[in-house]
């Protein structure tokens, strides 16, 4: 059969009726989106609400989600709690360890502004934004393990709309971790 512009409507439909169509992103999509890896990470109070979302009463495993004690086996970053500017360089060093494609919630207050610590704090990173890319901003004090789950659907959608080209532009860090830029 000729396929000409005018006639691809009725072709398309006839396609749709008779073969099942996948692109290479939709099937990396639906792999990434269905066994995401978290790297166990806490520095502060978030952490103990991370933990306890990792328990059987909130059953993660339905998410296909299997925590991780290393970065090398990880593609998803949950920072919990707050990042100070000393521990920002180690933070920087083990989002690059990940592997790609890798994703990032920011859980909680002190992780996305500084929190508490805004204000006048010089030690507490305002916006673990300015140190590695942030897919799903979690707010809260300390967001609940219902919240995280919320998070982490959002992520999927996420994952499941997106292509492998956009994705392998978007994981660079920011090595802004010196004082004078925090
Ligand atoms: Fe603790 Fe609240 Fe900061 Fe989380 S946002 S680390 S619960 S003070």
């Amino acid at each position: 059969q000729i396929i000409n512009p005018g006639s691809r409507p009725q072709v398309t439909q006839q396609l749709s009726e008779n073969v099942i169509l996948t692109t290479v992103d939709d099937l990396y999509d639906w792999v990434k989106m269905s066994s995401l890896y978290p790297l166990m990470f806490g520095t502060a109070c978030c952490f103990i609400e991370f933990s306890a979302m990792l328990a059987s009463r909130f059953d993660l495993d339905r998410f296909g989600i299997f925590p991780r004690m290393t970065p090398r086996q990880a593609d998803l970053l949950i920072t919990a709690g707050t990042i100070t500017m000393k521990y920002a360089p180690v933070l920087v060093r083990l989002y690059e360890q990940m592997p790609e494609p890798k994703y990032v919630i920011a859980m909680g207050a002190c992780t996305i502004t500084g929190g508490m610590f805004s204000a006048d704090s010089p030690s507490a990173v305002r916006g673990v934004d300015k140190l590695i890319p942030v897919d799903v901003y979690l707010p809260g004090c300390p967001p609940r393990p219902e919240a995280i789950m919320d998070a982490i659907v959002k992520l999927r959608k996420k994952i499941a709309n997106e292509s492998m080209q956009e994705r392998s532009h978007s994981s660079q860090t920011h090595r802004y971790y010196s004082c004078t830029h925090n």
